[in-house]
């Protein structure tokens, strides 16, 4: 038992010192990377958000439905002006059909070739708008199926084929840099969260080296489905400051580092 015991002492620091070797290496010495993404292309975020962002000089992915985004067109003309990331997010925002709202365009009655011709719609349409082409995705209500029973299909294949990045929702962890599935990134909620809560999140991460990244929808005060701006003022200057070590940038900067790296 004894020698047991002595042998695990011996083998463990060999495996920490391998895992420290192999740790990821984000630039300029940062440990960990974070992006800020909200969904749907809701007006709160080019009302409230983006000032709030420009102030600190962030910049985030706003995944849009074209026909939401119409209503603050301006809002987002700026945005992309300076600097934030429009994303892909569908024209219908299909979920499920357990979704009431959803039930029209419920993903159970979906195909494949439907989802891919909705998404290069979808670009389309945000070309247009905004004269810019997304090249990430978010999945509306983080479901990656079409087709139900014995037909469901996975449309991951298509936003690997059609974007270099897809995005899930109400994800527990965040992403390690090393290993994630470009195609289904995972978001982790930041509505109704307080700063010490994405605190814990990011200490998290920055103990292992992962990639952040953290979703929401409106941008406002307290109420469903929002990130709130007061928790927003602490974490906008805490991401900010060098001396906290955190490459914050949107999804497509971080994605198109990763598929550098992976070449390599
Ligand atoms: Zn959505």
């Amino acid at each position: 038992m004894k020698l047991y015991v002595l042998a695990l002492l011996l083998i463990f620091p060999i495996i920490f010192t391998a895992q420290n070797s192999d740790a990821f290496e984000w630039p300029e010495g940062n440990t960990m990377a974070v992006s800020l993404t909200w969904d749907d292309g809701r007006s709160s975020q080019v009302v409230t958000g983006t000032p709030l962002l420009d102030e600190y000089g962030i910049k985030a992915t706003f995944y849009i439905v074209p026909s939401l985004a119409v209503e603050e067109i301006e809002g987002w003309k700026t945005a992309v002006k300076n600097g934030h990331e429009i994303g892909n997010h569908s024209l219908n925002h299909p979920c499920s059909g357990n979704f009431l709202w959803a039930r029209d365009q419920a993903l159970e009655e979906y195909s494949i070739v439907q989802m891919q011709n909705e998404l290069k719609e979808a670009n389309k349409k945000v070309e247009e708008m905004l004269g810019v082409t997304p090249s990430v995705f978010a999945y509306p209500c983080g479901q990656t199926f079409v087709g139900r029973g014995e037909k469901t299909m996975s449309y991951v294949p298509v936003i690997a084929e059609q974007f270099n990045s897809g995005r899930t929702w109400l994800d527990e962890v965040p992403n390690d840099p090393a290993f994630c599935d470009l195609s289904q990134l995972t978001g982790v909620e930041m509505d109704g969260k307080s700063f010490e809560e994405i605190m814990e999140l990011i200490n998290h991460a920055k103990s292992n080296g992962l990639w952040l990244v953290l979703a929401g929808h409106d941008i406002g005060d307290k109420n469903i489905q929002t990130t709130e701006v007061e928790m927003l003022k602490k974490l906008l200057p805490y991401l900010k400051n060098p001396e906290n070590k955190i490459w914050t940038a949107p999804v497509g900067d971080i994605t198109a580092f990763l598929q550098e790296q992976r070449k390599k």
